[in-house]
């Protein structure tokens, strides 16, 4: 298939058009308007074959997966996502399977009432880089460089999951089938936290999604707000699929290092805690409270029900991305 003919048949006139896109697919750029008193958030995230994701993955995970890592990190910010560009590089690949990537992709792209407006495609070792962007009132962006001494520490949904899922694949772990069927649908479809995201505006001193591990990306936050926390492990939230297929002790590398889950990771003020957790009831999100901020340089203080925790960092060979 020739490139228009992909573009015309699996992009042009499918998913969603929003009123604020002026130019869409068909033109050497697209068009679009910012609302007033807003700033244009823009994120990239590429994923690349056999780095990013395996090679069997189903074409319709995949193109769910792509946007949804960069709906994320918008989600981060706390914007709200409006526009995408979609760069594909295609090996010789059939067009059943492009059908089914670019369903993945437009569904949840309607889903967060997102337009692709352009993109480009490519021959080549299949890769997919996403541009996406979102619009923040100005000024209310959530930034990794506001955590404050004193300030709680709180994560949305649940940690490991994801990297339940990759070990199961790779190690044959035994899990029980609803639970499988559960932890291989978090790896696959990740739930970009768009809306807790919103909810955060205003309320939240510092956000980060988790992509690298909750340990990694935590460090991230202390480091640009230049403080130390302390994380109790026994209040990092875990699902039932995680609780009956692992002891305690094995859960931790898959709760503090493992990545993949895209929960949010943020810190609010003792003064905001209370509004914040009345916003999240009424919004539907679940976060759990699991440490607080300290003074220092940097440094994550574990303790597992109030006494000091060692844990030491496990290298998992999973991919290959933290090596770049
Ligand atoms: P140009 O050569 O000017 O870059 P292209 O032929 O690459 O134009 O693209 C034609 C139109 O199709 C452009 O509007 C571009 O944004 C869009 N497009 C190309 N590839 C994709 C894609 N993978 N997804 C969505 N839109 C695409
Ligand atoms: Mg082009």
């Amino acid at each position: 298939m020739k490139e228009f003919e992909l573009i015309n048949r699996y992009f042009k006139g499918r998913g969603i058009t929003r009123r604020d896109v002026n130019l869409g697919i068909g033109d050497d750029c697209a068009l679009v308007t910012v609302p007033q008193n807003c700033q244009l958030a823009v994120t990239t995230d590429t994923l690349v074959s056999g780095v990013h994701f395996f090679d069997d993955i189903s074409p319709r995970a995949l193109g769910h997966r792509a946007l949804a890592v960069n709906l994320s990190d918008l989600a981060a910010m706390g914007a709200e996502p409006t526009w995408v560009s979609v760069g594909l590089t295609l090996p010789n690949i059939s067009q059943q399977w492009i059908e089914e990537f670019t369903e993945g992709m437009h569904e949840i792209a309607e889903y967060f009432n997102v337009q692709i407006i352009g993109g480009d495609t490519t021959q080549g070792p299949l890769t997919i880089t996403i541009c996406a962007k979102g619009t923040v009132p100005e000024g209310k962006a959530l930034r990794r460089g506001g955590a404050k001494v004193g300030d709680w520490v709180f994560v949305t949904g649940t940690l490991g999951d994801a990297g339940l899922a990759i070990e199961s694949r790779k190690q044959g772990l035994t899990i029980e089938p609803e639970h499988l069927k559960y932890i291989n649908n978090r790896f696959d479809y990740p739930t970009p936290r768009v809306a807790a995201g919103q909810v955060l505006r205003g309320l939240a001193s510092s956000a980060i999604d988790v992509s690298d591990g909750l340990l990694a990306d935590l460090e991230h936050i202390l480091d640009m707000s230049q403080v130390s926390a302390s994380i109790n492990i026994e209040n990092i939230p875990t699902s039932d699929a995680m609780r009956s297929s692992l002891s305690f002790e094995e859960q931790l590398p898959y709760i503090l290092s493992y990545g993949d889950d895209y929960e949010l990771l943020f810190t609010v003020s003792d003064d905001n805690k209370s509004m914040l957790d009345l916003k999240l009831r009424q919004y539907g999100v679940e976060a759990s409270c699991i440490g607080q901020i300290k003074s220092g340089e940097g440094q994550i203080e574990l303790l597992h029900h109030g006494e000091k925790f060692n844990f030491e960092q496990q290298g998992f060979e999973h991919f290959a991305k933290e090596q770049v």
